[in-house]
């Protein structure tokens, strides 16, 4: 965890809560929560179908500061919104005027479908995952409210619930059909490793980076992602398909995660376009994934690099998903020496790139992109350097 960082944010909220709630309020009588947002370094659009994501926590965080109260009442205060949103817990409804809060009455209401009983609370919000560029500022927000609550209330959460909830929150009162991955890292995350993941089992392995001096790179290409909603779930159904397909040939295969690639390679022939080439991208990253987890853990990060090109060009050719600004972010980075790999990360359409760049490169990656995106675009792209974070946890306020 990076202490500055967070300490920083849980001071501003502590401010805005005096300010905004009680001017008495001290340590002593708050709590403070924190959730990270995540980058995925390989295994993109593998979640959904039971596959193997490969994703790590990064040093960007919602905060969260805030005790409970007599009543039933939820009042919520946004630093970075400066704005404040109340509710009843007897009566959650979205408020309009904040759609910030969705994410904090959706997990409360999911909270409360699944038996919890909560009490009304008051709390202050700040965060610096960079929203809606794909490093899931969601995820972060949903993660904190559970880890804030489950302390408040004693709900005693385990990860997988934590997790299960806040995708649940997304998908049901948010609307957006994300996966479980993004809410499984912030919460789970362990500094300096990746988070191996089987998106059927939940089973999940702390994977070392041995990252050496090598650092994570993320290039946001600024560009909105309209088309995302429409062709993710065209994409799921496409997926289905396939699924059932191969599931009428092979009896083990529940989802396309089962299909091994020799599985693949005796049956592709007969599937009709597009559905054979999102099946090979499943397929295929779902491999990669297994060997980039093994090439990272071995400090193979020539390995871990090409894995990542290679990604690139299946999300790009096969899975049709990427664009012609993640395109070029991602061939700019690579030609730059010192760069071992780079891939569009996230559901694509926009959002994030991310690239494995050796130390003394950093500099000349961002210089490259700087230099030739713009005018190729429009767009004035955003270069992060982040490291592998804790996942969320409670902060000790008076230690911060
Ligand atoms: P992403 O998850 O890629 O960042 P989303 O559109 O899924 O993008 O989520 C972004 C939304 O999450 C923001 O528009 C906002 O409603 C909410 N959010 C994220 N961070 C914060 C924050 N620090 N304070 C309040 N709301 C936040
Ligand atoms: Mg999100």
């Amino acid at each position: 965890m990076d202490q500055e960082r967070t300490a920083r944010l849980a001071a501003r909220c502590v401010e805005a809560f005096q300010r905004r709630f009680d001017p008495g309020a001290t340590f002593d009588g708050l709590t403070a929560a924190r959730a990270p947002g995540r980058v995925n370094l390989i295994g993109e659009h593998t979640d959904y179908n039971d596959g193997f994501v490969f994703p790590m926590a990064i040093d960007r965080e919602v905060v969260m500061v805030g005790r409970r109260r007599a009543d039933d009442t939820v009042r919520l205060y946004s630093v970075d919104y400066d704005q404040e949103s109340v509710f009843e817990l007897s009566r959650v409804e979205p408020d309009l005027g904040a759609r910030w809060s969705d994410y904090v009455w959706g997990v409360v209401q999911v909270l409360q479908e699944a038996g919890f009983r909560l009490g009304g609370f008051e709390a202050a919000i700040a965060g610096d995952v960079p929203r809606g560029a794909g490093l899931s500022s969601s995820a972060a927000l949903e993660v904190s409210v559970l880890t804030l609550l489950d302390a408040l209330f004693d709900l005693g959460l385990d990860l997988v619930q934590k997790a299960r909830y806040g995708q649940r929150a997304e998908n049901q009162f948010v609307g957006v059909a994300c996966g479980i991955m993004d809410q499984f890292v912030s919460a789970a995350g362990k500094a300096g490793h990746g988070l191996f993941l089987d998106c059927r089992s939940l089973d999940y392995q702390h994977v070392p980076l041995h990252l050496e001096d090598a650092r994570v790179l993320v290039i946001d290409t600024r560009k909105s992602r309209e088309l995302a909603d429409s062709a993710y779930n065209a994409r799921r159904q496409e997926c289905q398909e396939g699924a059932a397909f191969f599931a009428r040939r092979i009896p083990e295969v529940r989802a396309l995660r089962d299909v091994t690639p020799e599985a693949f390679a005796a049956y592709e022939a007969e599937l009709p376009e597009p559905v054979r080439r999102r099946c090979r991208h499943v397929v295929t990253e779902c491999q990669r994934v297994l060997d980039g987890v093994k090439a990272l853990a071995a400090g193979d990060l020539e390995a871990f690099g090409r894995l990542m090109n290679a990604s690139h060009a299946s999300l790009r050719d096969d899975y049709e998903v990427s664009c012609r600004e993640l395109d070029l972010v991602v061939e700019i980075a690579s030609g730059v020496e010192g760069v071992y790999g780079a891939r569009m990360t996230g559901a694509g359409f926009g959002g994030c790139a991310v690239a494995l760049v050796h130390k003394e490169c950093v500099e000349a990656v961002r210089q490259a992109v700087c230099r030739r995106y713009p005018g190729e675009t429009g767009l004035t792209p955003e270069v992060y350097e982040f490291t592998a974070a804790e996942g969320a946890g409670i902060i000790d306020l008076a230690g911060a």
